[in-house]
């Protein structure tokens, strides 16, 4: 699927996130895939690359225009937010460690982050949602 197929809504949504988290110097595109990171429960992916500020987010191509994926695609956002520091830890902090403890470590890193995100992606929800009063990208 090309990014032109992609429905306006995802492109506004995701648009309107980048807006808030002041991301405008990056570029990012939008992918529809039939099945996200060969696993077939997996809902977004935030591809990223800090050091040319590119990021691909995939959806999986069932996506609707529910709360639900709202939500997705705002997570997945949250993640380009958190592309530097990730690069950071996984590409300078890391490798400083005993390599028998780095897969360790990043997979320790990769819980947290992933929690701290999810937390990130309800506070954001229920704060533009619930106390804002808009609907993303209707305002
Ligand atoms: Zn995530």
């Amino acid at each position: 699927m090309t990014e032109e197929d992609v429905p306006i809504w995802i492109a506004t949504e995701v648009h309107y996130w980048i807006d808030i988290f002041s991301l405008a110097t990056w570029n990012v595109t939008i992918a529809l895939d039939r099945v996200v990171l060969d696993n077939p429960n997996c809902l977004g992916w935030c591809q990223r690359n800090a050091s040319y500020n590119h990021a691909v987010l995939h959806f999986r191509d069932d996506i609707e225009d529910t709360p639900k994926w709202r939500k997705v695609i705002l997570h997945e956002c949250l993640h380009i937010l958190m592309a530097r520091v990730d690069a950071y830890v996984q590409d300078a902090m890391q490798p400083q460690l005993a390599e028998s403890s780095q897969d360790f470590a990043g997979m320790v890193y990769t819980q947290h982050t992933e929690s701290f995100v999810q937390m990130l992606t309800a506070a954001f929800w229920r704060y533009y949602v619930e106390r804002v009063g808009i609907e993303h990208g209707r305002s």
